[in-house]
């Protein structure tokens, strides 16, 4: 909100939010990971489109390519991403390695040289790590294995 109690401020993002957005991408496009240059960066929406009442603010922007932009359309992130399949296959692998005992997950991590550590615990006497839990080796592993590989465990 502003002082005049307009949440949309203006209509698109000022250049310093743009420059902010865009170094938080890694000067890449958020969607396919391209390269892009500053002026060729085009601001996407995470939820809503401007055209369909979302805000433009940087928490809803996005840093995209041309190409990525056009297509993603009046989309909102999600929709987009579900759309190009990409979500759904790393939901199905997680929910594929979810199945897997423990004991498996942490084979599939020695194999792939992927280290997953517990998080710290602060005791009185000491610092301890601890064993890491199902869903860190799954968050770690689901980027890395292969549907066909957890069906082979
Ligand atoms: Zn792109």
């Amino acid at each position: 909100m502003n002082i005049w109690g307009d949440d949309r401020v203006s209509k698109r993002l000022g250049t310093r939010d743009k420059q902010v957005l865009y170094l938080n991408a890694k000067k890449r496009c958020e969607n396919c990971g391209k390269k892009i240059d500053f002026i060729d960066m085009e601001v996407g929406c995470k939820n809503q489109a401007y055209s369909l009442g979302g805000r433009t603010t940087l928490a809803n922007s996005l840093c995209l390519c041309h190409g990525c932009k056009k297509r993603q359309g009046t989309d909102s992130w999600a929709t987009f991403q579900k759309k190009q399949g990409k979500q759904d296959s790393k939901t199905t692998i997680k929910k594929s390695l979810q199945s897997l005992s423990i004991t498996q997950l942490k084979n599939l991590a020695q194999k792939h040289k992927v280290t997953v550590e517990g998080s710290l615990v602060y005791d009185f006497f000491e610092t301890r790590r601890k064993a890491p839990t199902k869903s860190q080796y799954i968050n770690k592993l689901a980027s890395v294995v292969t549907e066909k590989e957890i069906s082979s465990v």
